[in-house]
């Protein structure tokens, strides 16, 4: 693999007036469509007599996983576990070294995700209850200026993120997620646009007028496995998995997210939930080696517990 997809294509819009640095990242997971277009309509949308300060767009950052059609390069790291990565390391090393670099060099940072070919994610921004509290103040504006049904702060101790990146550089950061399923969802194309210029308006980079709320639940949670997905209800042995739930559905303690079978259907195990709550993101790819992520379960404050 050669080195050019270590330098990023990018487009820099640098505004009339002064104002932040803002970076706008999509691609860190290859097979996450929603961010690519919208990054590119940014861009083409964005006029540098608008703009008070500068932003930096990266439609596809992870190259290397894109071109393969997957979430990861082909040494198998997850860029979003690499961070800070390596200058002489495996590629994924090496683009999570290159991107910690733009992460550090801007003063907003704006990650854009989505469910990949494998997983459909509840439309959600995200951010991490960063210590400092007016980093985490910032990082609320920011989400709720994002403007997506599901609001979540998760726990600022996992590292190997672009979001690690910039909490241990102490820069304002959100991501945000997108339903997923190898699709590339027009609905979330046009989500992340206004997601993005509604950030740029709270940071009063561009003139931008109040929309209304999409926001259907706030939700911090500081334990460790809700910021991270890919721990949830791991698939018990290698197999075949069918959901019983669907995306958005309540769920209660005891009901089984779905069943993971072997060829035959001689081994066949259901998967219950340990959670009260809502469907937050479930497995769509139907083939689950042990170990694979099935879903998630986002606990509502009013759920919690029940
Ligand atoms: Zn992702």
């Amino acid at each position: 693999m050669n080195d050019d997809l270590v330098s990023f294509r990018r487009k820099v819009i640098t505004g009339d007036v002064a104002g932040p640095h803002l970076l706008v990242l999509g691609g860190v997971h290859g097979d996450e469509f929603e961010s690519m277009p919208a990054i590119r309509r940014l861009m083409k949308r964005l006029q540098a007599a608008d703009l008070r300060g500068r932003v930096s767009f990266i439609p596809v950052v992870n190259e290397a996983a894109y071109w393969r059609g997957q979430r990861t390069g082909e040494d198998g790291l997850d860029l979003a576990r690499t961070c800070p990565g390596r200058a002489d390391g495996s590629i994924t090393e090496r683009i999570a070294h290159a991107i910690s670099a733009e992460i550090r060099a801007a003063d907003f940072l704006i990650d854009l995700h989505g469910g990949g070919i494998i997983m459909r994610f509840l439309p959600t921004v995200g951010y991490v209850l960063h210590p400092d509290p007016q980093i985490l103040d910032m990082q609320r504006r920011m989400a709720t200026a994002f403007n997506l049904p599901i609001v979540w702060g998760t726990t600022p101790y996992l590292d190997g993120r672009t979001l690690s990146v910039a909490r241990d550089a102490l820069i304002p950061s959100i991501y945000a997620e997108w339903m997923g399923a190898g699709e590339c969802d027009p609905a979330g194309v046009e989500a992340y646009v206004e997601g993005c210029l509604g950030v740029m308006g709270e940071l009063d980079m561009i003139d931008r007028e109040p929309t209304p709320s999409r926001i259907e639940h706030v939700v911090e949670d500081q334990r460790d496995h809700a910021g991270h997905i890919q721990i949830n209800y791991p698939a018990p042995f290698d197999g075949f998995f069918e959901s019983h739930v669907e995306l958005e559905q309540p769920i209660s303690t005891g009901d089984t997210i779905g069943v993971v079978t072997d060829h035959l259907g001689d081994r066949e195990e259901a998967v219950a939930s340990t959670q009260s709550g809502i469907v937050l993101c479930l497995r769509v790819f139907s083939r689950v080696r042990e170990g694979d992520c099935l879903g998630a379960v986002l606990e509502l404050p009013d759920s919690a517990g029940k």
